[in-house]
């Protein structure tokens, strides 16, 4: 379909990534220090990129593209959301967990509470 989308020229773009981090669609990313349009059906032609660039190398034109897929966007953005998640913080990080058992009953003289997670994150079976 022919449609109103950004056009990013090369030449004039000097990486200063503001159209990247403006893009609420995630449509742009740097490559080799350059902005560069990585989905046409990401751009929703609505041009929040454009005020954020220092040289003008942003324009929209019209021309044969995909249609905007909001669908795809929200997609990218949960799967962007759950790689975010899982960021290298221990506390995010799935993980079996062994504990070492004793059967002294060295616990129970001590009243001390045994442990019996054996998984992170937990997940819940609600049974009735
Ligand atoms: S805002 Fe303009 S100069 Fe900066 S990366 Fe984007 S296109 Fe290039």
């Amino acid at each position: 379909m022919q449609r109103k989308i950004i056009h990013i020229d090369e030449e004039k773009c000097n990486g200063c990534g503001a159209c990247a981090a403006a893009c609420h669609e995630g449509a742009i990313a740097m490559v080799n220090n350059k902005a560069k349009l990585m989905r046409d059906d990401y751009c929703d032609g609505l041009g929040d990129c454009l005020p954020g660039c220092p040289t003008g190398a942003i324009t929209f034109e019209v021309r044969e593209a995909a249609a905007y897929d909001a669908g795809a966007v929200a997609a990218s953005k949960q799967a962007q959301q759950m790689s975010a998640n899982t960021c290298g913080c221990p506390g995010t990080q799935a993980k079996n967990i062994q504990h070492e058992e004793c059967d002294c009953g060295c616990h129970e003289e001590k009243f001390e509470p045994v442990s019996r997670l054996n998984q992170w994150p937990v997940q819940i079976n609600w049974c009735q």
